[in-house]
Formats: structure tokens, C-alpha cells, sequence
């Protein structure tokens, strides 16, 4: 037996009952749900890591339309998967995703590890993700533990607890017979009914055996947000805009392309249009200037029609599309050439 053990007020087999019994009629239907093929859930997994659901759901079809399967993505230009990432964030995530096809297929023969022990010897998959694909696409007996259960577990127990202990407990509670559906189904009481800030108890399928019933004051406070006003140039002529591609070596996004930022204009009066951007903890006001010729050199006129096979930033492919010249389809709205790469 692990070292945090049930409290007397749980009964285990009801509370997988229960639990599942509301998950079985109240999951969303998201699309990586369709599937427990392996390859599919590790890409939603990644997806998913630090990103809101309703983002995944926008890249998912495409991510699977342009790299159908890990041969695929294997073969794939590191390019090409970032321009199929943009506007996910954390692009560690994407290199790592194409660095571990290729461990897969070169020294797999494109076998997928089917035990948790196995997938964590790939690059990009930590503990919890580890155990959320072996459970789902291959019913291991491994329980996962993410923020929504860790503080789904906190509030049942009423307690504060943390670390192994978390973990100890999600094992013990684990359904045995569909170990991949309660984990979801815990991933889902957090993310629907047990929220940060408002619990819906009322609605709880486990309310019965919660101790504290969303009186546990909230442990994990949110990080204090920062607030920051940039300047970004849309330079633009015969149907292409002015790129520039960040250092190989940035720390983030390296190797991507955004607008170039600018000082903001000493006579300006308003900008073209400004949008919000947040980033981990800052807040960002982005002013957009349209200006004539670009002041830097180290940029590119990239043809529009282009753009949908370039990697570019969340905040690029953004501003491009709300200025009208990258609509939401994917589809550039000006589709004449001059210039290129991706
Ligand atoms: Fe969360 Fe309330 Fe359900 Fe307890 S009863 S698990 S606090 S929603």
C-alpha cells in the first residue's frame, strides 16, 4: 500500500463508479477522444501540455492532416512542423515531438512503447504525460496526476497535500478495469466542476464523499501577471510582408518569424490597430504601425501566400490575422507572389 492512504469517508469502488458513470455521460467530445491510437493521443498529449483545449482543437486536425503518422513526421522538415505549431506556443514541445518520431521510427522500427517505464525514455515525455498515453492507448494500470487532479484530490481529501502524496493517492483510487477513462475522467471533474475559483459542488459527482466541498481555500495562488506595451511594424508591398526571423539560439521560439518590434513613431498618431498578447506571466499591449520601408536589413519579404508554411509566432500569426492578410481559415487573403521561405 502507498504512503497516503484513502480516508475512511471514501469508499474507492463507489467513487470509481461514480466517477465514471458522470464521465461516461458528460465528457466533451473533443477529437483525440475518438481514438486510442497511440500516435494520436501522444500528439494531443504534447498539445495539450500548458494550452487551453479549445486552442488544441484548432491545430489538431491540421497537425494529423500534414503528418498523418510518425513515418511522417519523422521524415518532416523541423520548418514545417513549427509552421504546423504556430500559434500553440512552448515550441520546445514541437522539436521534441519531431525529435522522439524520429527515435521511433529510426530505433523503434515505428513501434510505439506501450508501458509508461518506456515512453518516458523519449524526448518531451515526462511522468504525466508518460502515464497518460500508456493508459489510454494501451489500459496501463498508471494514474496521472495534472493540476486539475491534484487539486481535485486536495479538496476530496481536505487536506493540502502534495508531491508523492498526490500521487500515492491517485494510484490507490485508480480504476483498475479502465485505468485510461478515469484518468480522463479526473482530468475532466477539474477542468468542468472542480474549477480553481468556483466549484461546482451541487453538480459534483463525488460530492458525497468530498471532505472539504469547496471549502479548501485555494492552494495554488496564480502567479502575479506583469503588464508590457510593444510596438510591432506591418511593413507591406506587392503581396508580401516584411519578415524577420529570430536567432537559431533564442531562448524562445528560436528560429521563428514575427513582425519586426519597433521604437514607437516620435510623430505617430494612432496605430493601425493594437491587440492584447499574454505570455506566461506579462500582460502584452501590441501596438501595430503600418509603415512604409523597413528600417532593418536582416528581414525578408515573404510572399502572403506563404505564410500558412512558415513559422511563425503566436503573436504574428495573430496581428497578420486580424489585420486581414492571414484569415482564420488558413488561407491568405492575397495570394499574388513576390518572395519567400519556409
Ligand atoms: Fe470539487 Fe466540490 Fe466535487 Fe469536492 S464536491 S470534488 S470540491 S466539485
Amino acid at each position: 500500500m502507498s504512503a497516503q492512504t484513502i480516508p475512511s469517508k471514501i469508499n474507492a469502488r463507489k467513487f470509481q463508479e461514480m466517477l465514471l458513470e458522470w464521465y461516461d455521460a458528460h465528457a466533451r467530445n473533443l477529437p483525440w477522444r475518438k481514438s486510442r491510437d497511440p500516435y494520436r493521443v501522444w500528439v494531443s498529449e504534447i498539445m495539450l501540455q500548458q494550452t487551453r483545449v479549445a486552442a488544441v482543437i484548432e491545430h489538431y486536425h491540421e497537425f494529423l492532416r500534414r503528418f498523418p503518422t510518425v513515418q511522417k513526421l519523422a521524415v518532416a522538415r523541423e520548418a514545417s512542423v513549427l509552421a504546423a505549431w504556430s500559434g500553440l506556443g512552448y515550441y520546445r514541445r514541437a522539436r521534441m515531438l519531431h525529435s522522439a518520431a524520429k527515435v521511433i521510427v529510426r530505433e523503434r522500427d515505428g513501434t510505439f512503447p506501450r508501458t509508461s517505464v518506456e515512453w518516458r525514455t523519449l524526448p518531451g515525455v515526462g511522468r504525466y504525460t508518460a502515464a497518460a498515453i500508456a493508459s489510454i492507448a494501451f489500459n496501463e494500470r498508471v494514474a496521472v496526476v495534472d493540476g486539475n487532479v491534484e487539486r481535485v484530490l486536495q479538496r476530496i481529501v481536505g487536506k493540502a497535500i502534495s508531491g508523492e502524496q498526490v500521487w500515492d493517492l491517485a494510484e490507490n483510487l485508480l480504476d483498475h478495469a479502465r485505468p485510461g477513462d478515469f484518468n480522463q475522467a479526473m482530468m475532466e471533474l477539474g477542468a468542468t466542476v472542480c474549477a480553481p475559483r468556483s466549484p461546482a459542488c451541487l453538480t459534483c459527482p463525488v460530492t458525497q464523499m468530498c471532505i472539504s466541498r469547496g471549502e479548501l481555500p485555494d492552494i495554488a495562488k496564480a502567479a502575479p501577471q506583469k503588464n508590457r506595451e510593444v510596438h510591432y511594424a506591418l511593413h507591406r508591398k506587392n503581396g508580401s510582408v516584411f519578415l524577420i526571423q529570430r536567432p537559431k539560439n533564442a531562448r524562445l521560439m528560436a528560429g521563428m518569424w514575427e513582425l519586426p518590434e519597433i521604437v514607437p513613431p516620435p510623430d505617430r498618431n494612432d496605430p493601425l490597430f493594437r491587440v492584447k498578447h499574454s505570455i506566461t506571466v506579462t500582460n502584452y499591449s501590441v501596438a501595430i504601425w503600418g509603415l512604409a520601408e523597413p528600417a532593418e536589413v536582416t528581414g525578408q519579404w515573404c510572399a502572403i501566400e506563404r505564410l500558412p508554411n512558415l513559422a511563425l509566432t503566436g503573436l504574428a500569426r495573430k496581428v497578420l490575422r486580424r489585420s486581414g492578410i492571414f484569415p482564420a481559415s488558413g488561407r491568405p487573403a492575397n495570394s499574388s507572389r513576390v518572395g519567400g521561405q519556409d
